[in-house]
């Protein structure tokens, strides 16, 4: 079916890695590194990094995390967080006083074969702070620790979603911010209106409640960051799925930038 599958070569992790590596230019805000390889059946397979730092603000740097590819079978989660770095260094105001750390790669072996699950069979997205022993798990557990985000953004494609959608739960920023994301992601793609999906009850394409497990900040980290989980229709064309993410991460930005300049004065 057309549309389902990114173009070949970007199903390519060495070419993917190398079209992330190449952001990072002398000059450019833009840092990659690899946060961790780990071994599996006799590769090494790569976690890669990239780290870019806005334009200063008049307030400290707003620290967001970003997320992609944690189900490998997910690839505009992958091409998305790329199009958007790839935005950013072309035009970096567009992230005045964010910095941002990207993990556009979150299951490299699930990737490369184009499952869900990682190399060891297992649900990445169910073994956050549960004492898993798996290292894509490992290494992210240890930059949720240390990074302290002020927001955490984790993007995902659902082949049974009829529109884009989102969960949020426990602030109301986080659907401050989901709201405004899914509308302007909807000028690319249709909303998911049904009253239930994933089988959560559903709302507006917002749902409230989560699996356990999911990616997020350490359970006792105080105040808790943002996290927004957006998810586009993983049959909807690649491109139109990897533009309505794109927009929807330019929307939380700008909505974010502006909650902060207000909140002093709630
Ligand atoms: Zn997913």
């Amino acid at each position: 079916m057309p549309g389902l599958s990114p173009p070949p070569h970007l199903r390519d992790v060495r070419v993917l890695l190398d079209l992330l590596a190449a952001l990072d230019r002398p000059g450019s805000p833009l840092r990659y590194d690899l946060l961790a390889t780990f071994p599996h059946e006799g590769e090494l397979h790569p976690l890669p990094r990239l780290v870019f730092s806005g334009p200063a603000a008049a307030h400290d740097p707003i620290r967001l995390a970003l997320f992609g590819g944690l189900h490998g079978d997910e690839a505009a989660s992958v091409l998305a967080p790329l199009a958007f770095l790839e935005r950013l260094v072309a035009d970096p105001a567009r992230a005045t006083g964010y910095t941002l750390t990207v993990y556009p790669l979150c299951n490299p072996v699930g990737y490369a074969r184009s499952t869900r699950n990682n190399g060891a069979d297992l649900d990445l997205n169910r073994e956050f702070w549960r004492g898993s022993v798996q290292p894509e798990v490992i290494a992210l557990e240890g930059e949720l620790s240390a990074r302290e985000f002020d927001g955490i953004i984790t993007l995902h494609a659902d082949d049974t979603a009829e529109g884009v959608y989102g969960y949020t739960h426990g602030r109301v920023l986080n659907e401050a911010l989901l709201e405004p994301a899914l509308r302007s992601a909807g000028y690319i793609l249709p909303r998911d209106r049904r009253s239930q999906i994933d089988g959560f009850p559903a709302r507006d394409g917002k749902i409230h409640a989560c699996f356990q497990g999911v990616l997020s900040a350490p359970p006792n980290r105080r105040p808790r960051p943002f996290e927004l989980i957006f998810e586009t229709p993983a049959l909807a064309p690649i491109e139109l799925q990897v533009e309505a993410a794109v927009t929807a991460l330019d929307t939380i930005l700008d909505e974010y930038r502006v909650f902060l300049a207000y909140a002093p004065n709630l």
